[in-house]
């Protein structure tokens, strides 16, 4: 029987829910009973911590499209490229159309969401490594997407989206909070109303995110903006916003990071004292070998900043690309 479960927000939201990033979760992560044992995988990654940060709306694409609770568990088969969602228990059935069809209406919905929260391996769910069964039973080497999560990306294929378990590794957490914000940014600051100077206001607040991250795509944006690669406005906003969330798809390294704080140095090294100053140095340096987390140089570069830094280069989002960065949360990256 069809269930009437669709989407269902936080019902604990409150109002200062409504200024927080609206974030997409698996329901079964947020402890609701809708997985095909009738349980749950309850993350308090996300109920206890993330929840600082994100207003949660939770979806089951498996009770959405009509699957009681519990059912039988689904895998995929078939070929990788286009695989078929099946019960496990045998049989052929392809449920797939089922799934897609339960699937297709919610969508649209979605396009309020900075992010999504996927929970790993299941056929609907997935992000990447989900199992393809052969008809001799072993899985493909090739992993795949959840169905769900397909059309999730096709449909919206610059929102960040990630798996919870991924989110247990300090640099991808860290990762996916800087883009979910990034792309939250955008959306609000330049599509909202697209004009040319809110790009590149909007981009010389991320110069030094994009240095950390992808010099090259950095240059490619700046050329972007600077006419070089002449284009209407609504193709310049599309193109850049495309390459901009490409840039930061991966976390920067450290020596990517190394070189972004002494550039950022540079704004005050005639203010600060020359023992200060040696100081930074030597704690970005630290943190290049490993030493010391990301979090130490920043914060002592904040704090110089504070009292010397320009407004220019205290609005760049690097030193603070969402709320809270320096707090105990992420002090391991
Ligand atoms: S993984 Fe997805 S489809 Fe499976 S129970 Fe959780 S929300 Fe539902």
């Amino acid at each position: 029987m069809r269930q009437a479960q669709v989407i269902a927000t936080d019902k604990t939201a409150n109002t200062k829910s409504q200024t927080m990033v609206q974030i997409g979760l698996s329901a079964c992560l947020a402890g609701q009973k809708v997985r095909y044992n009738g349980g749950h995988t309850q993350s308090r990654l996300c109920l206890n911590v993330l929840s600082q940060y994100f207003s949660f709306h939770t979806f089951c694409p498996e009770v959405a499209a009509g699957f009681s609770t519990p059912r039988p568990a689904m895998r995929l088969i078939g070929n990788p490229t286009s695989p078929q969602l099946v019960f496990s228990n045998g049989g052929n059935e392809d449920l797939s159309a089922q799934l897609n069809q339960g699937v297709a209406t919610i969508l649209p919905k979605l396009d309020t969401l900075d992010g999504y929260i996927l929970m790993k391996n299941s056929p609907s769910c997935g992000l990447e490594r989900v199992k393809i069964y052969q008809q001799n039973g072993h899985p493909h080497t090739i992993r795949t997407a959840g169905l769900f999560t397909q059309a999730l990306i096709k449909q919206y294929p610059l929102m960040p989206v990630e798996e919870e378990g991924r989110l247990h590794d300090d640099g991808l957490l860290d990762n996916f909070l800087l883009r979910v914000y990034a792309y939250s940014n955008f959306r609000r600051e330049v599509l909202h109303a697209p004009s040319i100077h809110k790009l590149i206001t909007f981009h010389g607040t991320y110069k030094y995110v994009l240095m950390a991250h992808n010099q090259k795509l950095s240059r490619y944006l700046g050329q972007l903006l600077n006419g070089n690669k002449k284009m209407p406005l609504a193709n310049l906003v599309n193109n850049y916003f495309k390459v901009f969330m490409q840039a930061l798809a991966k976390p920067a390294d450290r020596n990517n990071h190394t070189n972004t704080l002494l550039h950022i140095l540079g704004y005050i090294k005639k203010a600060v004292s020359s023992p200060a100053r040696q100081h930074i140095v030597e704690v970005i340096y630290k943190y290049q070998q490993g030493l010391t987390p990301l979090t130490t140089p920043l914060a002592l570069l904040t704090h110089y900043l504070d009292q010397y830094g320009s407004s220019y280069i205290n609005a760049q989002r690097y030193l603070n690309p969402y709320p809270e960065r320096l707090n105990p949360l992420t002090r391991h990256i």
